[in-house]
Parts: C-alpha cells; sequence; structure tokens
C-alpha cells in the first residue's frame, strides 16, 4: 500500500512538473474547528463588507464542510502559481502619484484562466494514469477554504495579512485546488514563521489588519477598488492615493518577499504587461469602452468594467496633488457613467483643495456647471457636498472581538 501512495505521489509530481506548476501540496478534505469558528465570527462581525454572498447558507455550509464539494471526495489538492513581484517597492510606487497602482498580480494574463487551463490538464493527466476518477477544478470560483487548505498542504502558512506566505516563495502567488475522489498521503501541514513581525499590520494605509490573521474588508482598499460596485465611501477616497486595481503594500512590506525566489521575468507565466506598470492617470481617464476593453484584453482588470474602473483612475487623479490633472478629471464630469461623474466631482473638489484657492474658484465654477446640466439624483447630491467642502468622511471604528460601529462624525 505504502508503495502504491508512493508511486501515486510520483506521477503526480511528473504531471505537475511537466505543466510548470512547481508548488503543490494535499490536505485532507477536512476544516479544523478553530478554522470554521473563525470564519463564522469574521462573518458575524459583517467583515466580509458588501459580499453577502460569502455568507450564504448554502455556501457557507459547503465552506466550511469541504468534503461535500463532491461526492466521495477524498483529497484537497492545492497548487501555486508564481507571479512576479511589482518592479518598484513601496515609496516609489506611492511617489509616482500621476501614475495608477495596479496589484501585482493584476498586471500580468489573468491568473484565472492561466491556472485553471493547466489545473484542469492536470486532472485530465490524473485520470489518464489512472489516479483518479472525478475531480473537480476550482480557482477563486468556489466556496473553498484556499487559505486553510494551502496551509495543511504545506505550500505556506496564513500571514497576520490573511495571505498565504511560503519560505521560499514568499506570498507573490496564486492558488488553485482540485478536489480528488481519490484519498492521497497529505503533505507536512506549514507552520508559521510570522513571529514578533508585524509590518504588514503597521503598514497597512487603513489599519485593515485588526489582528493577526483578521483582515476588515470594510478598510481594505483591494475591496474597494476591485469588489465593490457603488460609490466609494469618502474616508476611504482620501486613503487611497494611487491605487486604482488593488493593494499591495502588506506584501511589499513583508521581509519574505525579500528573501524570496526571484521570479525571472522572461520564464514568468504572468509576466506584468508594460502598460499595467504604474501606468499614467491621464491615460486611465480617457478610456472610452473600447479602449478599455483593448487595454485590459486578457487582464484581470476587465471584469471590474470601465466605469469602475475609471471611478477608481479619477480618484487617484484627485489624490495627485498634480496640477496637469485638473483639465482630464474636470471632463469627466460629463462621462457616460453616472459612476464616474460623482467621483470625478469630489476628485476635483479633493484636487483644487490641495492645489489652492484659485484652483477652488475653478473647480467651484464647473461643479456649479455640472450640477445644472446634472440629472441623476446621487450625482447632484455629490456635488452638493463637494461644493460644501464635505470631502472627508468617518471611518468605520472596528473592533477584533465584535461588531463595528461608525464613529461620531
Ligand atoms: Fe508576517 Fe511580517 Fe509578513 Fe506580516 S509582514 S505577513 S507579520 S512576516
Amino acid at each position: 500500500m505504502q508503495y502504491v501512495l508512493m508511486d501515486m505521489a510520483m506521477r503526480i509530481r511528473t504531471s505537475i512538473a511537466e505543466l510548470g506548476l512547481d508548488i503543490w501540496g494535499v490536505a485532507a478534505p477536512y476544516l479544523s474547528e478553530d478554522a470554521q469558528r473563525h470564519m463564522r465570527a469574521w462573518l458575524a462581525a459583517g467583515r466580509h463588507a458588501g459580499m453577502r454572498w460569502m455568507a450564504r447558507s448554502e455556501r457557507l455550509a459547503r465552506w466550511l464542510a469541504p468534503a461535500n464539494l463532491m461526492p466521495r471526495m477524498g483529497s484537497m489538492l492545492v497548487v501555486a502559481l508564481r507571479h512576479a513581484p511589482p518592479p518598484y517597492g513601496l515609496e516609489e510606487a506611492l511617489h509616482a502619484r500621476d501614475r495608477g497602482q495596479i496589484a501585482a498580480y493584476a498586471q500580468g494574463r489573468d491568473y484565472h484562466e492561466v491556472l485553471k487551463r493547466r489545473l484542469k490538464a492536470l486532472a485530465q493527466a490524473l485520470a489518464r494514469e489512472g489516479i483518479l476518477g472525478d475531480a473537480r477544478v476550482y480557482v477563486d470560483t468556489a466556496p473553498v477554504a484556499e487559505t486553510w487548505f494551502a496551509g495543511q498542504a504545506g505550500i505556506g502558512w496564513k500571514g497576520k495579512h490573511s495571505l498565504v506566505i511560503s519560505r521560499r516563495h514568499g506570498s507573490w502567488m496564486l492558488l488553485g485546488e482540485i478536489a480528488l475522489d481519490c484519498e492521497l498521503p497529505p503533505s507536512r501541514p506549514a507552520t508559521s514563521h510570522c513571529g514578533s513581525c508585524r509590518r504588514c499590520m503597521d503598514a497597512c494605509p487603513t489599519g485593515a489588519i485588526l489582528a493577526p490573521g483578521i483582515v476588515d474588508a470594510r478598510r481594505c482598499l483591494s475591496y474597494w477598488t476591485i469588489e465593490h460596485k457603488g460609490f466609494v465611501p469618502r474616508w476611504i477616497r482620501m486613503r487611497l492615493g494611487n491605487r486604482v486595481f488593488g493593494c499591495d503594500d502588506c506584501q511589499l512590506v513583508c521581509p519574505w518577499n525579500r528573501k524570496a525566489d526571484t521570479v525571472s521575468r522572461n520564464n514568468c507565466m504572468l509576466a506584468p504587461r508594460k502598460e499595467l506598470v504604474l501606468p499614467p492617470l491621464t491615460e486611465l481617464l480617457a478610456l472610452d469602452d473600447a479602449a478599455f476593453r483593448t487595454r485590459f484584453r486578457g487582464s484581470p482588470i476587465r471584469r471590474t468594467g470601465r466605469a469602475r474602473f475609471v471611478r477608481n483612475a479619477v480618484l487617484a487623479a484627485g489624490n495627485s496633488e498634480d496640477s496637469r490633472l485638473f483639465e482630464p478629471i474636470k471632463h469627466r464630469l460629463r462621462d457616460s457613467s453616472p459612476l464616474v461623474r460623482a467621483h470625478a466631482a469630489w476628485a476635483l473638489a479633493r484636487l483644487a483643495a490641495m492645489l489652492g484657492s484659485r484652483w477652488q474658484t475653478r473647480a467651484a465654477r464647473a461643479l456649479e456647471e455640472a450640477r445644472h446640466r446634472e440629472a441623476d439624483p446621487r450625482v447632484c447630491r455629490e456635488i452638493q457636498a463637494c461644493l460644501e467642502g464635505r470631502l472627508d468622511g468617518a471611518a468605520p471604528r472596528t473592533h477584533s472581538c465584535g461588531s463595528a460601529k461608525r464613529e461620531a462624525a
């Protein structure tokens, strides 16, 4: 029996290497009581923000009891795909105020497609080898506790920022899973090596890491720039800086990423596209539907749609302190999307407030004109707030063991 299992592991290793997937491990299809409690408490405290689908009972039941993902589930095979780290440091990125920061994982091709294709090929190869009969492939598509499984499969531990870190590869990696109908010997679980370090917690611009491993999405800039579809709260807009899609601050400061194996840019499967590394905000503000689709073809950014992405870009331009962005923002007051027009109003007022009284007068004139022609009541309210100088808002007060309360204004 031992020989059979070792032979199976060897054949899996060969198939995985052939597909260029060098990080993998196997976990039993169960969640510990602790992991279940942690998830329930996180949801009960509302830390999933507007991602209400996460708390739906049927979805949650599958997340908590992964053995139900498929009939006769035997093991979870976890695979990680490395992507290139950003070619700049945190300070450099933040100082490039006339440029937009895009999360490193999204600077190349859409990993969902790349990884899913490889995992499906792997499942087919294992079926041909007679190792499994049935399999389900997941890449961010199903209620799978991927951080937990990555830990159990020995890929890496859950860092204080709640991402998976490998001692060898750092955290610049993306995860996928294959649920198998056969039992494979589980890997040795990873152990934490964060120690007393808390750099990610201190670096987070909004204090979203409430406690080790507990991130509040209501404070997370990645959530607001990628997941959130509507108006961005004003206190978040102020802290967005030049981030237009995601936020890498917690990973950029992590010492394990300094020690990580570097991924050769030429060999990396998810190599960054030059035009997505700190792109000029003027270019992003000028994107119409056709230009957006062309620029982000094959990129995960395309999923957010033009309006949400340009919403983020105008906010970044508003924070830029760069007078050259005044006119491009002003043009967006005539955008076809009310979401963009509303955020452009805020961005214009915010930029003018930083540039001084002459610019404030110009901004007030442009906002008055916009209010007169505006038909959407939500945009009108936003313009009115800007004309009254209400640019900031109260951050939610969050507690590591309780619910969120609004701070008194
Ligand atoms: Fe852990 Fe420090 Fe990295 Fe945060 S920055 S994940 S605390 S090692």
